[in-house]
């Protein structure tokens, strides 16, 4: 080999080397020039050209690759972060969403306000067209809610049949505004899959008092207004007070004290007699029933009944009147009645009417304390029946086949049950005491009683005046044929004991 071959050698061979530094830094886009010898250094050098070219085109792809998957992954977080964020059904912000958009706010320089609301009847919806529709609706629902307030604002559903709106800057006056058009955009009857539905909402408002304060509990107080709105009216609206929060806890807690109540003897059940105008003989009673508070005393329905739906303790309470009834009855049977007919009535809030094994437990209940079905009477409120569903209908048409009795209490102040009493699905009407009282003197209240009572004849309905509490009024009852009353006139509501003297007596 020549010294000039040598040193082009050791040229070549350093710039191989070099070639192969550079690749090996990634740069993947350097080439060397073969140098035409057709050795084996070129053989290399083409080989790593090649090799270069090769991973050129593969990082190539893998760019693209990474790039594309990096997409996916940021569409993938996206949607969840939308699931994480929004109700399914309606694409409302959820909680989690109303939330973070409140803490926001408390950053911002604005004075938010905060809308909770409830629809009015929504379970009846549910219950009597089926779920599809029930979910429908509450689409619609969405809809028109969204349309009430600026891009800004947030609407959310919070859950069930309830639904928040978080106003980002809003005056009061814009506030209670946006609260009436909710009010009027649900006015208009929502008709899904061909049926016509109408709702209604109560609305309850919490104002903020100044730009940047705490929003924490903004929601609560909402929630706390629109139960107050609730509880007024359907359909009202309330702007949160601090009195309303004080309310809340004392519900709550008159809430845990009758959960207690219940298991520790507390409730007692009074029995009021029903009597026949023409013997004045007690041919029934209602049982009513009453709380011992131990630090409050004595307490009325009128006190604890709500608090009890609104906890869904009035299955458990009723289902114990019942049975506290019908045991007391069995005794009186045994004891003073023998067979001479005697009823007893008990009153029934809807919510437990429509609990899917009440018609069972009522048969069950008389059976186990050797009464008759006959022997009870359910009573439920005639403004409370709501509207014709099928649930009411069935537990209605399940007591009618199980020979049990059926009485539409305060007959005469609703509109909803004529046609329940059309259908037979009910024996007994009580008219209410608001038609019964100055029956004797007041010739207006005696046209509309007279009416009432031919209309339940019409119909094969027995009528039972209620709240008679004088001779006078018991008088113009037998001169107009009704043939039952109840009232003070005769006894207020008593104990089991005093009941079974007069039944005693009447014996006697
Ligand atoms: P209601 O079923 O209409 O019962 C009649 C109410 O009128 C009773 O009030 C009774 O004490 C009262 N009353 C009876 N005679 C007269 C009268 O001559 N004059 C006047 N002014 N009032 C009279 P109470 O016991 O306070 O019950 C109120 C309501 O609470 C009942 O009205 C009934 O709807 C409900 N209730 C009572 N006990 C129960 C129960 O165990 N379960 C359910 N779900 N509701 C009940
Ligand atoms: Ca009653
Ligand atoms: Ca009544």
């Amino acid at each position: 080999m020549t010294a000039h071959a040598g040193e082009d050698l050791a040229r070549r061979l350093d710039e191989l080397a070099g070639f192969v530094v550079e690749l090996a830094a990634g740069r993947l886009d350097a080439r060397l020039e073969p140098s035409h010898q057709s050795d084996e250094i070129d053989a290399i050098v083409v080989g790593l050209n090649m090799l270069a070219e090769e991973l050129q085109g593969l990082t190539h792809d893998l760019e693209g690759r990474v790039v594309e998957r990096t997409r996916e992954l940021a569409d993938a977080h996206a949607a969840l972060e939308r699931l994480a964020h929004s109700d399914p059904l309606t694409g409302l912000a959820n909680r989690t969403l109303l939330h973070e958009r409140l803490r926001e706010v408390e950053r911002a320089s604005a004075v938010p306000a905060v809308l909770v609301l409830d629809l009015d009847g929504f379970k009846a919806v549910n219950d009597s067209f089926g779920h599809e529709v029930g979910d429908a609706l509450l689409v619609a629902v969405a809809e028109r809610l969204r349309a009430v307030v600026r891009e800004t604002d947030t609407v959310a559903r919070l859950g069930g049949d309830e639904f928040a709106i978080l106003v980002h800057d809003a005056t009061p006056e814009q506030a209670l505004d946006i609260a009436e058009r909710i009010r009027t955009v649900l006015a208009a009857p929502v008709v899904v899959q061909g049926r016509t539905c109408w709702v209604s909402a109560s609305v309850g408002v919490r104002l903020g008092t100044r730009p940047g304060g705490a929003t924490d509990d903004f929601l609560r107080d909402a929630d706390t207004a629109m139960y107050h709105a609730k509880a007024r009216s359907r359909g009202g609206v309330s702007v949160f007070a601090p009195a309303m929060r004080r309310e809340a806890q004392a519900r709550t807690r008159l809430a845990d004290e009758l959960r207690s109540a219940l298991f520790t003897g507390q409730l007692v059940v009074l029995y009021q007699p029903i009597v026949d105008l023409e013997t004045d003989h007690v041919v029934a009673v209602e049982a009513l029933t009453r709380w011992r508070h131990p630090e409050r005393g004595f307490l009325t329905p009128d006190t604890f009944l709500s608090v009890a739906e609104d906890t869904g303790l009035i299955t458990a309470l009723d289902l114990w009147v019942l049975e506290t009834a019908a045991a007391q009855v069995a005794r009186w049977r045994a004891d003073v009645l023998g067979d001479a007919p005697f009823t007893v009535h008990v009153n029934v809030s809807p919510v437990e009417l429509r609990a899917p094994r009440f018609v069972e437990d009522v048969v069950d209940c008389t059976r186990r304390h050797g009464l008759a079905p006959q022997d009870v009477t359910v009573e439920i409120t005639e403004h409370r029946l709501l509207g014709d569903d099928a649930l009411t209908r069935e537990a209605l048409e399940g007591l009618r086949a199980a020979g049990v009795g059926v009485a539409i209490d305060d007959f005469g102040t609703g509109s909803s049950s004529l046609g329940y009493a059309r259908r037979a699905f009910v024996d007994e009407v009580k008219i209410d005491r608001s038609l019964v009282s100055d029956l004797d003197v007041d010739e207006q209240q005696m046209r509309i009683t007279t009416a009432i009572l031919v209309m339940a004849h019409a119909f094969d309905l027995v009528p039972i005046a209620e709240g008679v509490q004088t001779a006078g009024e018991a008088d113009a009852l037998r001169r107009i044929g009704c043939r039952f009353g109840q009232g003070y006139y005769w006894s207020p509501p008593v104990t089991a004991t005093d009941l079974e003297l007069r039944l005693r007596r009447q014996r006697a």
